[in-house]
């Protein structure tokens, strides 16, 4: 049996009003889904319990099936192993922002007024780093540049247990009022003072403010948590399983689960997407026996958070024909040929409604197609989030799902 699971992120809303109530799945084209719900099972699924902060990493966890309650150990670690660190048991990840700061020249009112430094570049943001690691590592802490403003601080063997404050959630605002405390913030917080002198007078800085981009003169330190002690899908499921995503979030989720990654050129995490490659790259992974695939889309909770209506509807339309179309068609080709069945989901992690812009925990609409006749007795009219609850079946705790889904039991 083949197993895939097409994750569109944030792809559940709420009723638009604009659109005689229709939430953007019911408005989208999209036969795929549909079929999937109206020839199989439907249902919705409680991804994220209310005791835990409805995030992609928390929801992800979750229909991957894993306990998020017992399992989530915070964002960065899975971050940190995504970018290939090596997390020892009592290793502490945080996330280390290359950041800008404003009123350090007179250090007075010193404000957080960029959390990414104008999106700084990946090979700008190394040699900071670099520098960073030069010359504020000692045995226990260590820098590891990543991607453009998002980087990682380990401590090893430090205190997981500090209050420390998301840069984007106090833009504008004096930091004063958000520095680290607790058990190890001295520490973390000399590391960012000394951080400043290092980055003041940095040649990537200076270059940066000749060409009127913001410098990143402060790094700011957050997100810390432990490598979750995930369970491997092989060892549990038997299941060779794959991770297509273009979010480093997911992939760590993948690496603690003991599953192949699979980078595809041109994920970008939004709607311009490299939707057909990542199609490709399930169908080449079936077909060099990898038993389940978890295709991760992020492009719909993108238009959610910058309220983009019409292309929410457009990335749910080509999540549908430009990747479970073609896969769907492979592994029906694939069983008429071989006799292997297969077994599709689709879903979302969470909603991202269009009004809200951000993610709410409500349950989300789920639907399976089991090629070997199994899981009929719930169709649904259509895959949408009113047709789905329809069914009557709901999923609470939503990590029993994937189990459910592998083993056929409902
Ligand atoms: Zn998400």
């Amino acid at each position: 049996m083949k197993y895939i699971v097409f994750l569109g992120d944030g792809m559940a809303d709420l009723p638009l009003p604009q659109y005689d109530n229709r939430t953007p799945l019911m408005i989208a084209a999209k036969p795929g889904m549909d079929a999937i719900a109206s020839q199989g099972l439907a249902g919705m699924v409680k991804t994220v319990p209310d005791t835990l902060a409805p995030g992609s990493d928390t929801a992800n966890m979750s229909v991957m099936g894993f306990d998020p309650e017992k399992y989530y150990s915070g964002r960065s670690p899975l971050e940190a192993v995504s970018m290939g660190i090596k997390l020892a048991d009592d290793d502490i990840a945080f996330r280390c922002n290359l950041v800008t700061l404003s009123g350090l020249d007179t250090e007075t009112d010193i404000s957080m007024e960029d959390y990414s430094s104008d999106e700084i570049t990946s090979e700008e943001a190394a040699q900071l780093i670099a520098s960073l690691q030069n010359k504020l590592s000692d045995s226990s802490i260590s820098f590891h540049a990543g991607k453009s403003y998002r980087h990682c601080v380990v401590w090893h063997g430090g205190p997981s247990d500090m209050k420390l404050t998301p840069p984007h959630d106090i833009l504008t605002q004096k930091i004063e009022n958000w520095l680290p405390q607790g058990n190890g913030s001295d520490k973390i917080m000399q590391l960012m003072l000394s951080s400043r002198e290092i980055l003041k007078n940095h040649p990537v800085n200076l270059d940066r403010v000749n060409r009127g981009l913001r410098p990143a003169n402060s790094i700011w330190i957050w997100g810390q948590g432990t490598r979750p002690q995930l369970p491997v899908i092989s060892d549990t499921y038997g299941l060779k399983g794959a991770v297509i995503s273009a979010v480093d979030l997911i992939f760590g989720l993948g690496i603690c689960a003991g599953m192949e990654l699979i980078e595809v050129p041109g994920a970008t995490g939004n709607i311009h997407t490299n939707f057909s490659g990542k199609a490709d790259a399930a169908i080449d992974a079936f077909a060099r026996g990898v038993d389940y695939v978890y295709l991760h889309l992020e492009a719909p909770d993108e238009c959610g958070h910058r309220a983009e209506t019409e292309n929410k509807i457009k990335a749910i339309e080509l999540l549908d024909s430009k990747i479970i179309k073609p896969v769907w068609d492979y592994l029906e080709r694939n069983r008429k040929e071989t006799g292997e069945d297969y077994r599709v989901m689709v879903l979302p992690d969470h909603p991202t409604p269009l009004k809200l812009r951000t993610h709410t925990s409500d349950p989300v609409p789920f639907a399976i197609f089991s090629s070997d006749g199994k899981l009929l007795h719930k169709p649904a009219a259509a895959y949408d989030e009113a047709s789905c609850s329809k069914t009557g079946l709901l999923i609470d705790p939503g990590h029993e799902l994937f189990g459910k889904f592998v083993r056929g039991d409902f």
